[in-house]
């Protein structure tokens, strides 16, 4: 056995390096100083470090002593690749007394790395995390023993932290200096909307820490001049300083003013009050007031709006209510409004039109806002996006763009993006080759699409009808552009949640007036509120739930708050005098839930009778069917209810128990999977055999296949976001009644999901 140095030594001595890797000017560095004293403690010929690339998927050789320098960077190896690939595809060390007897062994040409028998190779993870490896060669074959092993797993324990840690640091650094390595990056995520956008980055989040913000120095106003040593505190100064900090706020409220007063009408149920909490801020005593005691006090302006500002995002950062850290982008925002005011700072971030925005967390109302803001786009780092925050930004046409992938987090700011939404790709400072080919398509999608076919007609002569699915009263013009044949479904929670209150049932009433007023005599389906779980209101005083998508929401949070519920209803009836109104009721798992929604409306009818007030006193009332348990019970539901419509972006997440907003499952989202097509010809025979009109709401009848599957087995009315309905117009001529029945059935007998995409797409 090969007694070599104190490992125990070493491992003390990884940790105090690593522990100054914020002094090391790159990741790069500290690497290349690990490898040389593990190298030196193991008395080995070689060690190297590969980290693993998590957009290319491989491992890349980052730091070698051992091994030809010019090969850093170029071996690459995938998992599974090699003996360091095995390592790290199984998470296990690997050790060979001769790596080239190992069947897996890679020969690379001129890095030097065949005159090494003995191979020791461990993985670099942190939970399931993969890093990298961390391997050893020497000369001598079986130079390596069970001791070696045990030291370089502690090692790479050690490094795993380091390393990531590290990477944060480095690109928080490189945030911080505008500056990094980040040429022709591209970065695979997925993209929603239509369209591609180009734009300078804005790191939205750290950004508004203020911190990261330059200001400019106080000397340079000429009244302060006499008033820059921090002990000097006499009167006139004071004076000065407050008169300064009195015109900063006042700057600020104007500057709101006019924010507010510029949002175009069709936009007032979402963006109303979104700055109007900002106001009442900027006018609360024991915010504003409290920072202005302090600059009594002798405490500089800039001081003490940090102070103030700093306390409250203490306090409320604490809330696990969603609603309440919401106010804490609220409070940065105003902290970042009054420190540039107060500098004489252009506030720039009022106007993001050359800007793709970049964050790591957004709530709706602040999309609202940097939509306001002209914002070309916006890109979102991890999980966690709310299925509200991909519609609404599809109702904005604010093409979005979501990704796991850490990179952006490195993405200095100012970096030239190129989102293409289309093709799930985000280009980060792209080469000149990439950027001419987008300027083309740049430019050609802000042409309108002008030839809509009236009506949407199959080959073979069968009228559709297809609707549009609507979010904000903005949507009602796309809607009738793209000649919609009604609303198919009204989203109606978004004045809910991006808004500061429940909105009152005067409110709600004003709003779906206006959508009727809009769309004149079409028929339009209000869905009841969808909120809850990860679509909680801000201001909601319930607490976050520990599984949100199967928490109080859809209609068990309607059921549980009559008084709001009621409000809606009555809205809804009220606004709906004269006209072909349709309510119906989301996340419907069980006929007692649809029937008591039903008898709650049919009490709203009885009461609002009694007031005499002007109302439709009949409403179609319809399920929809987006849950596994509704498919179940079908039969009920549609001899119960007047009208179903099927919700296929809750209906396969459902049943197949795929978050529809995580970015890692998204390949295993898959609406022709045989369980969603059997479910969907379930559905629509019952709808048959009882004679229950039958529509389709979700994104699924977007999809070529899907839609010919939906028409063969006898549906006949869709409703879909206005950006797709000229394509689907399109698409139906294309088919025939009798093909998509031949095509459906073929789909359903199929036992796999292979077996179906080959038919649907191969
Ligand atoms: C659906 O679930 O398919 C649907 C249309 O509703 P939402 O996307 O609002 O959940
Ligand atoms: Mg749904």
């Amino acid at each position: 056995m090969n007694i070599k140095r104190d490992n125990i030594d070493l491992i003390v001595s990884a940790s105090e390096l690593t522990s100054v890797f914020d002094k090391k000017s790159s990741l790069s560095t500290l690497l290349q100083d690990i490898t040389e004293m593990v190298a030196e403690h193991m008395s080995a010929d070689v060690c190297s470090i590969y980290l693993f690339d998590e957009s290319s998927q491989e491992l890349v050789l980052r730091a070698t002593v051992g091994l030809s320098p010019s090969s850093i960077g170029k071996v690459r190896l995938k998992p599974g690749e090699g003996i360091t690939g095995i390592a790290m595809k199984e998470l296990r060390p690997v050790r060979e007394a001769r790596a080239s007897a190992n069947p897996a062994y890679k020969f690379f040409k001129n890095i030097d790395e065949e005159k090494y028998e003995a191979f020791l190779a461990v993985p670099i993870k942190k939970g399931l995390s993969r890093i990298g490896v961390i391997t050893l060669q020497h000369k001598q074959p079986d130079y390596f023993s069970r001791r070696d092993t045990a030291a370089l797993k502690a090692i790479a324990s050690q490094l795993a932290a380091s390393i990531e840690n590290s990477q944060l640091l480095m690109s928080l650094k490189a945030k911080k200096s505008g500056g990094g390595e980040c040429t022709n990056v591209s970065i695979k995520g997925t993209g929603i909307g239509m369209g591609t956008a180009a734009g300078a980055a804005y790191l939205f989040n750290s950004r508004r820490d203020s911190s990261f913000i330059a200001y400019k120095n106080l000397t340079e106003d000429d009244d302060l001049e006499g008033c820059v040593d921090p002990d000097d505190s006499d009167e006139e100064c004071l004076d000065l300083e407050v008169a300064a900090f009195d015109k900063a706020l006042e700057l600020s409220m104007n500057q709101l003013e006019e924010l507010q007063y510029n949002i175009d009408d069709s936009l007032s149920d979402v963006a109303g009050m979104i700055f109007t909490a900002h106001f009442l801020m900027l006018r609360d005593d024991n915010f504003t007031g409290e920072m202005r005691n302090l600059i009594h006090t002798g405490i500089k302006p800039d001081e003490a709006v940090r102070r103030i500002t700093s306390q409250y995002v203490q306090i409320f950062s604490k809330s696990d209510l969603p609603g309440i850290q919401e106010k804490v982008q609220d409070i940065k925002d105003l902290e970042h409004r009054l420190l540039a005011n107060l500098y004489g700072e252009s506030f720039e971030s009022a106007d993001y039109s050359a800007n793709i925005i970049v964050a790591e967390e957004i709530f709706p109302s602040e999309l609202v806002k940097i939509w306001l803001q002209k914002a070309r786009g916006l890109v979102l780092y991890g999980g966690g996006v709310t299925a509200h925050i991909s519609i609404l930004s599809r109702s904005l046409g604010l093409p979005l763009f979501m990704t796991d992938d850490r990179q952006v987090l490195s993405i200095p700011e100012h970096a030239e993006l190129l989102l293409d939404t289309g093709s799930d790709i985000l280009y980060v400072n792209p080469s000149d080759v990439i950027r001419s080919s987008y300027q083309t398509a740049v430019s050609a999608e802000s042409s309108v699409d002008e030839n809509v076919p009236e009506k949407a007609v199959t080959a073979d002569g069968t009228e559709l009808k297809v609707q549009a699915n609507i979010n904000i009263i903005h949507d009602v013009d796309a809607a009738l552009r793209v000649k919609a044949d009604g609303i198919g479904l009204y989203r109606s929670e978004f004045p809910f949640i991006v808004r500061n209150e429940f909105p009152s049932e005067e409110e709600q009433y004003r709003l779906y007036s206006r959508i009727f007023t809009k769309i004149g005599d079409a028929e339009c389906l209000f869905r009841t509120l969808d909120i809850g779980g990860d679509k909680m209101p801000g201001y909601s005083s319930l607490k976050a739930e520990a599984n949100p998508f199967l928490g109080f929401r859809g209609i068990r949070f309607s059921l549980g708050y009559p008084e709001i519920f009621q409000d809606q209803i009555r809205a809804m009836l009220r606004a709906g005098a004269g006209h072909d109104l349709k309510i119906m009721f989301p996340m419907i798992s069980s006929l007692d839930e649809f029937l008591q929604a039903k008898a709650l409306v049919l009490d709203n009818i009885e009461a609002l009778r009694s007031d005499g007030a002007v109302f439709n006193d009949s409403p179609a009332l319809g399920a929809m069917i987006e849950l596994p348990a509704a498919v179940e019970i079908i039969a009920e539901l549609s001899r119960a209810a007047d009208f179903m419509s099927i919700g296929t972006n809750d209906l396969i997440m459902y049943t197949l128990a795929v978050d529809r907003t995580n970015e890692r499952v998204r390949d295993m989202y898959k609406p022709w999977h045989p369980a969603i097509l059997r479910s969907l010809r379930k559905i629509a025979l019952q709808a048959e055999t009882d004679g229950t009109e039958l529509s389709v709401c979700g994104e699924a009848a977007t999809d070529p296949g899907m839609f010919r599957f939906m028409l063969g087995i006898g549906i006949r009315k869709f409703s879909a976001d206005p950006l797709h309905i000229p394509e689907m117009k399109r698409f139906a001529e294309h088919c025939t009644i009798s093909d998509c029945r031949a095509f459906a059935e073929a789909a359903v007998a199929a036992e796999s999901v292979e077996q179906i995409e080959a038919s649907f797409y191969g």
